[in-house]
């Protein structure tokens, strides 16, 4: 599973400049349920040598709940869950009697801890640092979150330091397809796990021996394998009434990324919220096969089928390569078929893709619709061939290709999806120019 990086500090040491740096998002996964405080940040970081979660804290030690706040029971938790901590401090305000406290604390969590002295573009690195060593931490780190400088050795640093286990070694022990299963609390998640995986796969994965961390379910279906990436904390259920504790966002991000078909549940009861949408965005950039199930769909009348339908084409529009799948986990209605389409977004997803065919189709693309001219000269796109798979990459040599508008590159994934009929999988282009 991913590594997960927390960013800790003070208000305005520029936590969540840095969050959007390393995420590259401006459209962070904000835990809004109710329950959750509204103020963590969660995001995939892709700079540095691998991707990892990363999670803002937000508001720690703030002025008005002053320090003790760090202690607070949600922080608390996204501090457990980290394998490594990034505390940021300001070398504008120099080392404040709030940082000596937070640094205090830290330490005796037994946690690695990075310092990470921010804003030193703002004066000599060398001097930024200075003020900061009687933290009593390890070698601080001068990092620019505005400029970016700094930035990818810190994360080398880090995942330098991170321990083994957190590093995806168990890939090779995974057989078949793995499938996460995602969605907002009380989605319908663990009511759908239990019927794909049947009642008695349960009590044998619920037998002592098996370990509490373990959530990767293998199972078998007709001649398939698969396996299931639990996100719901299928087996502390029982246990745990609490939705906070439920779910998490950083094992639904960490699952997405170890899947390559994930399966969005959608609680057609509720509609279709801001939190179905950003996590759609996130599977997106993940680049992993979906397929969206829409679940609940018992007991409602066609008039409020209709709306479920209408919302997601309105609000889930980016989703239109992925097939709407109508379930109802509870009944077991649509279930067995979902199996089936996961096998067919997976078998998109890893298609090989003949450079000969992927030319030709570029060819007839250009020839129906040109792209524009840049600056007096036409942009020309010459041959494609497949540069990834899962997802699908379409790799597209030719010359000014830096100047090709995002329209057009619209176009041209339009195109290819549907004349190779990449259904269930985000394909996504790259573009090379040549001399
Ligand atoms: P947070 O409260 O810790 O999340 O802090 P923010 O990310 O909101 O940043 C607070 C302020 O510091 C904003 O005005 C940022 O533009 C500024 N800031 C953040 N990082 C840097 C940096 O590396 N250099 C400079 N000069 N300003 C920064
Ligand atoms: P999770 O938080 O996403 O794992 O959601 P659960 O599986 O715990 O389900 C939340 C609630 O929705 C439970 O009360 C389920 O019984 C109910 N539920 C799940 N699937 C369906 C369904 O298909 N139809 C109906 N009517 N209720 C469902």
């Amino acid at each position: 599973m991913l590594p997960v990086i927390t960013l800790i500090g003070r208000p305005n040491v520029g936590k969540s400049t840095l969050f959007n740096r390393l995420t590259r998002t401006r459209d962070a996964l904000v835990a809004d349920f109710p329950g959750l405080t509204r103020d963590r940040q969660y995001g995939v970081g892709r700079i540095g040598p691998g991707p990892y979660v990363v999670v803002d804290t937000g508001g720690i030690g703030t002025a008005a709940e002053g320090v003790e706040a760090l202690m607070e029971r949600q922080v608390q938790l996204a501090i457990d869950e980290a394998d490594h901590l990034l505390f940021l401090v300001d070398t504008k305000d120099g080392c404040t009697p709030e940082d000596m406290e937070i640094a205090q604390r830290l330490r005796r969590l037994g946690k690695p801890i990075s310092l990470v002295v921010n804003k030193s573009d703002t004066m000599d690195p060398l001097l930024a640092v200075a003020d900061f060593h009687q933290l009593g931490l390890d070698e601080p780190n001068a990092v620019s979150a505005t400029q970016g400088l700094g930035v990818r050795d810190l994360i080398e640093h880090v995942f330098s330091r991170l321990p083994d286990s957190a590093s995806p070694d168990t890939e090779q022990e995974l057989s078949g397809i793995k499938v996460a299963v995602v969605g907002r609390p009380n989605a319908g998640k663990s009511t759908l796990i239990n019927r794909l995986l049947g009642e008695e796969r349960l009590v044998t994965f619920d037998s002592p021996g098996t370990t509490r961390d373990s959530i990767f379910i293998p199972f078998e279906r007709l001649e398939s394998r698969y396996t299931l990436i639990d996100t719901a904390g299928l087996r502390r259920r029982a246990r745990v009434q609490d939705v906070i504790e439920k779910f998490s966002v950083i094992k639904t991000l960490q699952a997405i990324e170890a899947a390559n078909v994930v399966i969005l549940v959608i609680d057609a009861h509720a509609g279709i919220g801001e939190q179905d949408a950003t996590l759609a965005g996130h599977i997106i950039e993940s680049g992993r096969a979906l397929v969206v199930a829409i679940n609940k769909w018992d007991g409602m009348d066609p008039e409020q089928r209709n709306q479920v339908r209408a919302q997601f084409s309105r609000k889930l529009a980016f989703l239109d390569f992925a097939k709407l799948h109508l379930v109802s986990a509870l009944h077991g209605s649509g279930v067995g078929l979902l199996l089936d389409e996961v096998d067919g977004a997976y078998a998109n997803a890893t298609r090989n893709l003949a450079t000969p065919e992927l030319t030709r189709l570029l060819e007839a693309a250009v020839m129906e619709h040109q792209p524009p001219l840049v600056k007096g000269r036409r942009i020309k796109l010459r041959y494609a061939h497949q540069g990834g798979r899962n997802p699908p990459v379409i790799v597209i040599h030719g010359n000014q290709t830096d100047a090709v508008p995002e329209t057009y590159r619209r176009y041209l994934i339009n195109r290819f999806r549907k004349e190779l009929n990449l259904s269930g999988t985000p394909l996504r282009l790259e573009f090379k120019s040549g001399a």
